[in-house]
């Protein structure tokens, strides 16, 4: 399976890192390697002194398919849970100013905790106006509503697999809303979708 992200998909996230607003989505990938599940904890890294945490919707893909229509987008996930874009941003900030590719500032083993549980598309009335937030040891750090999105789950569909192929149990991180920041060790990160608990991680 892969792991494929939108970056710079929310304009208040945009605003705060200072980014360009996107034309077309900002795609990247995470490598298998850097799946956490079941509440594995995240052991921080020692090339980075600036972990930050993005929160985001991910969904799962059910079905194969490339060339995907937006209109029939929503067959091909079946699943949403919660996700988290670790980020090393000073090493991001390097490369960016390199114009580099970002793959060791987003792909590192452990760089993408998910929710042990995913819940059935079914479960929600409307796929856009899920509201989802991360609390950072009890604190509100992050809060979302995929009804904000630049580019909605249909329109990434749409986009990715014109390019890359969809594989039955791939994973799409759809970005992240504002207020992103650093992790430190013995933070306890808990992500909430619809006020349900579905995410939690300690950083050790
Ligand atoms: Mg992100």
């Amino acid at each position: 399976m892969k792991i494929i992200c939108i970056g710079r998909n929310y304009a208040d996230h945009i605003a705060e890192l200072h980014n360009e607003t996107p034309a077309a989505p900002v795609i990247f990938l995470k490598p298998d390697t850097a799946l956490l599940q079941r509440g594995q904890p995240f052991f921080y890294p020692a090339f980075s002194q600036d972990i930050h945490h993005e929160l985001e919707l991910v969904l799962r893909i059910s079905k194969n398919g490339r060339h995907i229509e937006e209109e029939f987008a929503h067959t091909y996930f079946d699943e949403i849970g919660l996700g988290i874009d670790f980020t090393a941003r000073d090493v991001q900030s390097q490369l960016k100013a390199k114009g580099l590719p970002w793959e060791l500032a987003k792909g590192f083993d452990g760089a993408a905790p998910i929710s042990a549980t995913f819940k059935p598309v079914s479960d929600f009335a409307d796929l856009a106006n899920l509201s989802f937030h991360l609390e950072v040891n009890g604190q509100t750090r992050q809060q979302g509503n995929s009804g904000l999105m630049l580019h909605p789950f249909a329109k990434i569909l749409a986009f990715v697999s014109q390019y890359i192929t969809l594989k039955q149990g791939d994973l799409i991180f759809t970005g992240t809303p504002a207020g992103v920041g650093p992790v430190q060790i013995g933070d306890q990160l808990t992500g909430y979708l619809e006020g349900e608990k579905l995410l939690e991680v300690a950083v050790k």
